[in-house]
């Protein structure tokens, strides 16, 4: 079993060792000199110190659980299971989105949990839930701890205790059928430790979202995440052939592998349900064998919408890569900034002599059997070619490889030096990607100008589609410090309205959560918001499971 990461209250963890150095700035070590002075002068940005509150002075208001919930808790559970000291609560207190930083951050914890239960199996999920339901006790699951929306938030419009249900009891591997290529296993299975089960037997699964060292196979599902080999293995949803769903109202076992035509897909309403239909216990997944090669390169095109034709092409021929990755030109020159060293200053000037300025990178990964992937890439390679791409090698593409889980560490520093520092992303059709990029990127922009400087707002395509793609966007701006939360709703609001009236989906893979359910109506109207009620009520007549997310008011 690889070693596991600690989850941490105010951050995504501890900086990885050798990037921190002893200088008293909190920037030492993250940021390049030129990379510093860039966002200085773009940003009107004055680097200072804004270190998190103490853990210990973190707020934390008194459990709300009853004495005898509390009981009924142990008994089922065992005492062990059932835990409301400091930590474990203050552990379980929201999620990783900037506001939730911000908030634990700031010293805020009024998000965490009564108590922290920790179910063993299928059954005693069920019971628990029956349990909850019972007494009124509002349940939020809790995987990784990774939701970036809100997910975790435990709001209830009536107020009741709620208690985490933390699924780090469930997390092994509870059979492996190699000849149907399926593992099953269980829902609090952090992605480093399946893969390494799988490695074992020459197996892969291969979903790797940015947040795997800490995201778990039941969040994956939970939310329909999506993972950085963006069109070979990139949605989640597309691995789950089948799933166990522990509910108030008892348990659903979901799908019916190869295929069936029994009806609607039952699986797809546990399929980024949030926790609010119940907990998932179980999931049976699709894995492959592990590839024989992989090759990864890096390409340039001088345009952005040069670099989206491109793509919309190889989409057209069913010659996406497995990942494909554009970052358009304002990414590409942060990205440079950040990287600097002589690769980086070798590559800028390499792009300048062929006209590219800095142009718009293309990161490009191949997988598989060598006879395919030679043949896929060249065919690819023409294509892209045609498109007025030039190829840049392999080093570029093995230094996002190596350093592409770096960022959530890297984020956890411009925090700590004044930084406003989000994402958001969506998808589109191709006909209508440009347009959403352009009214997400103005809307924030608009917003989020502070004395006549705007924010870096970059961005990139990572998951390609026949029929379009997702987008992806990074925010850097100067932070309010008086009203640091105000500042990021407003201009989440703005790129949402924006990017839903361009055509765009409320969300690509980050799900729902507590943060966009006021949209959720405008994505599936007013009657698929009934049914997804009407589903609700059968599997959870109390309303306990995960009241705040997903479903609007
Ligand atoms: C730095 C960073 C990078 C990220 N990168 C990506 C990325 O590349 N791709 C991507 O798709 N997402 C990404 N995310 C978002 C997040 O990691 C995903 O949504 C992930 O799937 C959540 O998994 P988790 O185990 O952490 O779930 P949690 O955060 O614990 O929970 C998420 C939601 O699912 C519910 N839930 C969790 N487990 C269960 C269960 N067993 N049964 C029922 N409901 C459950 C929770 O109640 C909550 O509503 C990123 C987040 C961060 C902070």
């Amino acid at each position: 079993m690889p070693e596991q990461p600690e989850l941490t209250i105010q951050g995504w963890g501890p900086a990885p060792a050798g990037t921190t150095e002893p200088t008293g700035d909190p920037l030492a070590g993250t940021l390049t000199k030129a990379a510093r002075r860039h966002l200085v002068r773009e940003l009107g940005w004055t680097p200072r110190a804004t270190p998190p509150v103490p853990v210990e002075e973190i707020r934390l208001a008194p459990s709300r659980l009853p004495e005898e919930a509390h009981a009924a808790l142990v008994e089922l559970l065992g005492a062990e299971n059932v835990r409301t000291d400091r930590e474990s609560r203050l552990l379980r207190a929201g999620g990783k989105s900037y506001l939730d930083l911000l908030r634990r951050r700031e010293g805020d914890a009024s998000d965490a949990p009564c108590a922290v239960v920790l179910p063993g199996t299928t059954e005693e999920t069920a019971a628990l839930l029956a349990l909850c339901s019972e007494l009124g006790i509002v349940v939020v699951p809790f995987g990784g701890g990774t939701s970036v929306v809100g997910g975790l938030a435990g709001v209830d419009p009536d107020d009741r205790p709620a208690v985490a249900v933390d699924l780090g009891r469930m997390a092994s591997v509870q059979a492996l059928d190699v000849p149907s290529s399926m593992v099953t296993v269980g829902p609090g299975m952090r992605g480093p430790a399946l893969e390494q089960a799988l490695g074992r037997e020459g197996l892969t699964f291969g979903h790797l979202p940015q947040s795997w060292e800490f995201a778990t196979v039941g969040g994956y599902a939970a939310t329909r995440s999506a993972g950085q080999a963006s069109t070979g293995v990139g949605r989640f949803d597309e691995l789950v052939a089948g799933l166990t769903l522990a509910t108030p109202s008892g348990v659903l076992e979901l799908g019916h592998p190869p295929a069936t035509a029994a009806g609607p897909d039952l699986l797809g309403l546990a399929l980024g349900s949030e926790g609010t239909l119940g907990v998932i216990t179980e999931v049976k997944l699709r894995v492959r064998p592990k590839p024989a090669v992989a090759v990864y390169e890096g390409w340039s095109f001088r345009t952005w919408p040069a670099g989206l034709a491109a793509l919309q092409n190889l989409a057209r021929h069913d010659l996406l890569p497995d990942v494909v990755r554009l970052s358009d030109a304002d990414e590409t020159r942060a990205n440079l900034l950040m990287a600097g060293g002589a690769g980086a200053k070798a590559l800028r000037g390499s792009l300048k002599a062929r006209g590219h300025g800095e142009g718009c990178l293309l990161l490009v990964g191949w997988e598989g059997l060598p006879d395919l992937v030679r043949a896929r890439k060249r065919a690819a390679s023409s294509l892209l070619r045609d498109g007025g791409a030039v190829r840049l090698g392999r080093r570029v593409a093995e230094s996002w490889r190596a350093h592409r889980f770096g960022a959530p560490y890297t984020r956890d520093k411009l925090m700590d030096g004044g930084l406003l520092v989000e994402t958001l992303e969506t998808a589109a059709t191709w006909s209508a990607l440009p347009t959403v990029y352009d009214a997400a990127r103005r809307a924030l922009q608009a917003s989020l100008s502070r004395d006549g400087h705007q924010p870096l707002v970059m961005s990139h395509v990572s998951h390609g589609y026949a029929t379009g793609a997702s987008l992806y966007l990074t925010v850097l701006a100067d932070r309010d410090d008086a009203l640091p939360i105000q500042q990021w709703l407003t201009a989440k609001r703005a790129a949402t309205d924006a990017l839903l009236a361009a055509g765009g989906t409320l969300t690509h893979h980050h799900a729902v959560g507590a943060d966009h359910r006021p949209w959720l109506e405008r994505e599936i109207g007013p009657l698929g918001v009934e049914v997804l009620r009407a589903v609700k009520q059968k599997l959870d007549p109390e309303g306990i499971c995960n009241p705040g997310v997903l479903l609007p008011d």
